[in-house]
């Protein structure tokens, strides 16, 4: 299936310049949803996943059905201030300033092995921040998927170390 027919390119969003990829009409569409989370199930089949984290809000849409097909549970990771329990933190930086990125301190057992997801690969500062989460937990990060990446932005150098899936590329 060709994935990309799904998704539609908002020009000038959310600054001028700026060509938003919009995966809400690939969601929409059962077909491609499934299809999409299909291929991703397939790629985490074989690394004997343990556990999907994703960060807010779209790492959700694209973890939790490829946790629910894997049988494993799902671990969000939000902006600071929104998950109730105890959480470690990790600084990130954004184009304009900083953020910061929060999981639950017991979301990950040492030594399990995790699939990230998210929907977009650009410069690999969001998933390079999970990442760094996830291991400071002793998480071990066995791959990460996304449906989109950005191959200009080349986000995929700064993860190197690591395995990387993305379904379609601009
Ligand atoms: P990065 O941290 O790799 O530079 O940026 C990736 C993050 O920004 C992802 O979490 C993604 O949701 C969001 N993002 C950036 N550009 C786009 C875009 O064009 N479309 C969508 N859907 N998300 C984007």
């Amino acid at each position: 299936m060709d994935l990309k027919q799904y998704i539609t390119i908002v020009e000038d969003w959310p600054k001028p310049g700026i060509k938003f990829k919009d995966i809400t009409t690939l969601m929409d569409n059962g077909e491609a949803y499934k299809y999409a989370t299909d291929q991703i199930v397939e790629y985490a089949r074989e690394k004997k996943i343990d556990l999907v984290v994703g960060p807010e809000a779209r790492g959700f849409i694209i973890g939790c059905p490829v946790a629910y097909s894997l049988g494993v549970g799902f671990a969000p990771v939000r902006k600071e201030g929104k998950l109730p329990r105890e959480t470690v933190k990790v600084n990130y930086g954004l184009e304009y300033g900083k953020d910061i990125l929060t999981i639950h301190k017991d979301a990950i057992k040492p030594g399990q092995r995790v699939l990230i997801t998210d929907d977009l690969l650009a410069t690999g500062g969001t998933i390079d921040a999970t990442i760094k989460l996830v291991e400071e937990l002793g998480g071990v990060v066995a791959g990460i998927a996304f449906l989109i990446e950005l191959t200009y932005l080349d986000g995929r150098k700064k993860l190197d170390d690591y395995d990387i899936l993305t379904l379609m590329q601009y």
